[in-house]
């Protein structure tokens, strides 16, 4: 749910530079052949993350211990190699890997910003599509929490399609889709839930449901919260409580305003707490 600049290096690219560090010749070629073909479903690939229809690529249904030739002569174990070995391990696709993880920043885009990115996580996972395993669209980065609940589901419902924070509809980064409620008791209790805008389609509103509800977002989301309602409840009763309730609601819109990510906790947090009288009058105490 935070948007990122889609990484700069294109699938052709990442390809001969993976396929580079392949030291035998004929192996190299041998790869280098289905270049075509990789690039022909990167760009389908990124036509449909931009649109919202990955769920229609046809996914690679196999069983266990079974590796089929999925281009060409090439089968699928050579391209997950591809990724894990020349892409994770060796130069120069180790440099476009660790490019793609930078570039995300302290954020995981996936939870809003909660944790931090330290690997790149396959949107499509690399078992089913291992066409797109070194596709640097497909690759997003994922804190530790977000990179296991993913779990690698198969991907066959419009719903199931993950927000894509490269390519995705600009609504649902730009667009308020989660909202906060805060019950009115001592302790107070916040519970985040999905609110998207009525004019959106059945579909995307089902898919924002779906992210949320697959990465924990709601619990994720109220963690964060509590600990920082304590120390705006103190802040209340050490530099707030001789002022009017309008101060401490303009202070926590201010402090809203300053965020960016217009549904990541704080902003979402501070906005709802500003729009609440009962917390700007201090009456949590
Ligand atoms: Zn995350």
């Amino acid at each position: 749910m935070k948007q990122l600049a889609a990484p700069n290096c294109t699938p052709e690219e990442a390809y001969m530079a993976c396929t580079s560090a392949i030291i035998d010749d004929q192996q190299r070629e041998r790869m280098r052949g289905v270049l075509p073909a990789i690039s022909a479903i990167a760009a389908e690939f990124i036509d449909r993350a931009s649109g919202g229809s990955t769920w229609q690529l046809p996914s690679l249904r196999v069983g266990r211990g079974e590796d089929p030739l999925v281009a060409d002569d090439i089968r699928k174990s050579e391209l997950v190699h591809l990724y894990e070995y020349y892409m994770v391990q060796r130069e120069p696709g180790r440099a476009i890997y660790d490019s793609i993880l930078v570039a995300a920043g302290d954020h995981c885009p996936t939870c809003g910003g909660i944790g931090q990115p330290r690997t790149l996580d396959h949107y499509l996972p690399k078992a089913s599509y291992p066409k797109l395993a070194i596709v640097p669209q497909n690759l997003i980065p994922a804190c530790r929490d977000c990179n296991t609940d993913k779990r690698n589901p198969l991907v066959d419902h419009p719903h199931q399609q993950l927000l894509h924070p490269y390519l995705d509809k600009r609504q649902f980064f730009e667009e308020r889709w989660i909202s906060v409620s805060v019950s009115h008791t001592v302790p107070c209790a916040i519970i985040y839930s999905v609110t998207p805008p009525e004019h959106w389609t059945d579909e995307d509103k089902a898919r924002a449901a779906n992210h949320f509800d697959l990465f924990g977002i709601s619990k994720r989301y109220s963690v964060q919260a509590g600990s920082e309602l304590g120390f705006l409840m103190d802040m209340h009763m050490n530099y707030f409580s001789r002022q009017s309730p309008e101060a401490f609601s303009d202070f926590l819109r201010s402090a809203a305003n300053s965020v960016d990510m217009i549904n990541g906790w704080k902003k979402v947090l501070y906005e709802a707490l500003a729009n609440n009288p009962w917390f700007c009058s201090g009456e949590f105490r």
